[in-house]
């Protein structure tokens, strides 16, 4: 839940106001796309959302907790535990296995080496990649890339998914792709809060919200 939150930014000795006493209700289990034009806060949002930027004035409520109230080491073990990032760039890193990518965060929440190494074959089991689990992102299509990505958002189980353009650098036919995933992981019981230009990716959401500046 967002609560007149406004963000700004500073550039060029200009004030940039990102949003703007912006309020949100996020039920669980909501599938939200976000729409609007380039420069209206969109990622912005996602940011404030996902406890990666503390607004400028505003309180973000996760589960009753305040996120921004948390210490910066409380509010990265919650992001860690409860929330789960895709990237329209993927993000993937480009000298680690498909495997090892998803490994990353199981490692970070401290998994031993044998339970990062069986959630990461059975989480690109999931994404049907089972046969790729030693290729680099270069030997990989870029769907392949997403889903890859995709199965390292799942590593620790997130209740809550953000994704910024998810399909935005995709051919239509690997975007149906990576929305089926999606729309599954929402049926699995989590929320969805989705940012698009795409009005199909939009399509599968259950309701869209549309940001005009800030
Ligand atoms: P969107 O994702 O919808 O394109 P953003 O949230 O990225 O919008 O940006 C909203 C506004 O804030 C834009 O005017 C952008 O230029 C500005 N902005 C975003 N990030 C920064 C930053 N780190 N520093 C300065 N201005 C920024
Ligand atoms: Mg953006």
């Amino acid at each position: 839940q967002l609560s007149s939150v406004t963000q700004t930014y500073e550039r060029r000795g200009q004030i940039v106001t990102a949003l703007d006493n912006a309020d949100l209700t996020i039920p669980d289990n909501d599938f939200i796309a976000i729409v609007g034009p380039s420069g209206s806060g969109k990622t912005t949002l996602l940011s404030v959302l996902g406890g990666m930027l503390a607004p400028s004035t505003g309180d973000v409520m996760l589960d009753g907790q305040s996120l921004y109230d948390l210490s910066v080491e409380e509010r990265t073990a919650l992001r860690g535990q409860k929330i789960g990032f895709v990237f329209q760039s993927f993000n993937l890193i480009s000298w680690l296995t498909a495997r090892e990518n998803v490994q990353i965060p199981l490692m970070l929440s401290g998994k031993t080496a044998k339970q990062q190494e069986d959630r990461a074959m059975e989480m690109l089991d999931r994404v049907g990649l089972s046969d790729r689990t030693d290729h680099r992102p270069s030997e990989m299509s870029q769907g392949q890339q997403q889903r890859v990505a995709l199965a390292r958002t799942l590593a620790n189980d997130p209740q809550i998914i953000l994704a910024d353009e998810p399909t935005g650098n995709l051919d239509s036919e690997t975007r149906q792709q990576v929305m089926n995933y999606l729309n599954e992981f929402h049926q699995d019981g989590r929320t969805i809060v989705m940012v698009t230009h795409d009005a199909d990716t939009a399509a599968f959401a259950h309701r869209t919200i549309r940001l005009v500046a800030g």
